[in-house]
């Protein structure tokens, strides 16, 4: 049992939320976490029966007109509710022990930097913050004297196993991947793929967004640049791993020769357990390995021609600055044209590509604005390359 502490979570009716609340429900609920803010987006309904479960302070929708039905569904329980923007960015800037970071895609990074600048430690699963904004996120986690503790499965796995102070000693990173569902397909299978298979994962139970970068194998190349900007090693030793049963969940190699690896069954409980109770470790519903059972541990080296998503995120990382933000943005309008049935399956990479071909890289950010400027010139610039490219293809 942990202390009670004061924890915040942004994305709360989201998947990575969802397991949040259950470590939290495993850990004591309300008698062990003083819960101040949970967030959604549009599902008031999930968020109104969390917040009650928790007794949470504050409960936050995105949307603004789900307010009404929130309000409804808190009446007569003494929990404040709220709505919009600016309402999530005001609830991130209370002070917690630690803050959650789940709101799905480019949408959690201003919410993440008051969560910051208010001093909470982050436990981030929103690896879009650090995609779009690692230089500032870092420089204000510096300003704030704060720390961010990996959500994702890889860098939470690094972290775990990462001697920071011994950097000089570390010979490679090498974080595993899937592979997606679509790992054993050739191109021409690749081409007729609904978004029905592509947000069927193989191993994971994720929001759709993360399903199928998982599948285009974007989710890795965000991941690269996200281990880049969170651990002092150089670029170039980050390599990736092609792992199908995503048991083993990334590894740090040594000088010495030898490689620390931090191993799960595949279940977001585990670190998010972590992050909620570190520096102790602290148990999680989760179900404990069985080697027998298991057997075996297959690895193959990762294929940048079936997935140029591999290639445009290390291009991507090279170029530094906005570039890793562009690509982000470029990427979340090309995938959610495929849901729409707007485009087919591999286009998502042509124009994520045909986009950054036709940015300024490198340019630095020096503020919240640059980023909001970069993502959304991207998304512009991919609507236009979209409709170019259906015309021709018409
Ligand atoms: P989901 O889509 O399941 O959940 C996203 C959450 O964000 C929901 O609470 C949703 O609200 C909310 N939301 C959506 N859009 C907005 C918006 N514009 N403003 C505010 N809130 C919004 O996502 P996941 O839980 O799968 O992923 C969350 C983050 O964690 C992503 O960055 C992902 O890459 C990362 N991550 C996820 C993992 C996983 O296993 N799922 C693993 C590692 C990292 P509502 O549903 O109420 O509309
Ligand atoms: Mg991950």
């Amino acid at each position: 049992m942990v202390a009670r502490r004061t924890v915040s979570v942004f994305g709360a009716t989201g998947s990575v939320g969802r397991s949040t609340l259950d470590v939290i429900a495993a850990h004591g609920g309300a008698e062990a976490w003083d819960v101040q803010v949970l967030t959604g987006g549009s599902n008031a309904a999930l968020l109104a029966e969390q917040a009650k479960a928790v007794r949470a302070r504050r409960a936050v929708i995105q949307n603004e007109q789900a307010l009404p039905a929130l309000r409804e569904a808190l009446s007569g329980t003494g929990i404040e509710a709220a709505a919009g923007d600016a309402a999530l960015v005001d609830a991130a800037g209370e002070r917690v022990d630690v803050c959650l970071s789940a709101i799905a895609g480019a949408a959690g990074l201003a919410p993440t930097l008051a969560a910051i600048r208010a001093g909470s430690t982050l436990a981030l699963a929103n690896k879009e913050s650090m995609v779009c904004a690692g230089e500032l996120v870092r420089r204000e986690v510096a300003k704030a004297g704060t720390r961010i503790l990996p959500v994702d499965s890889e860098h939470s796995a690094i972290f775990q196993v990462l001697e920071e102070r011994q950097s000089d000693a570390i010979d490679r990173i090498i974080l595993t991947a899937s592979g997606g569902p679509f790992r054993t397909f050739s191109l021409e299978q690749m081409r007729t793929v609904t978004p029905e298979n592509a947000i069927a994962h193989p191993q994971w139970s994720m929001g759709v967004a993360i399903s199928l970068d998982s599948a285009t194998m974007f989710n890795k190349g965000l991941e690269l640049i996200e281990a880049d900007q969170l651990f002092p090693v150089d670029s170039r030793k980050i390599e990736i791993l092609v792992h199908p049963q995503s048991i083993i969940h990334s590894m740090v190699g040594y000088r010495d020769g030898s490689i620390l690896a931090q191993l799960g069954t595949p279940d977001m409980r585990t670190p998010v357990a972590y992050a909620l109770g570190w520096p102790k470790r602290v148990d999680a519903p989760v179900e404990h390995l069985d080697f027998v059972a298991l057997s075996r541990l297959d690895f193959e080296a990762p294929d940048e021609i079936r997935f140029p998503a591999l290639r445009i995120a290390r291009e991507a990382m090279h170029a530094g600055g906005l570039a890793p933000c562009a690509m982000n943005g470029a990427k979340e309008v090309a995938a959610q044209a495929f849901l729409d049935g707007q485009i087919p399956f591999l286009e998502i990479a042509v124009v994520v590509e045909c986009v950054m071909e036709s940015i300024d890289h490198g340019s630095a950010a020096a503020s919240l604005d640059d980023v909001i400027a970069a993502d959304q010139g991207a998304r512009t610039l991919a609507r236009e390359v979209m409709q170019r490219r259906v015309r021709k293809f018409a």
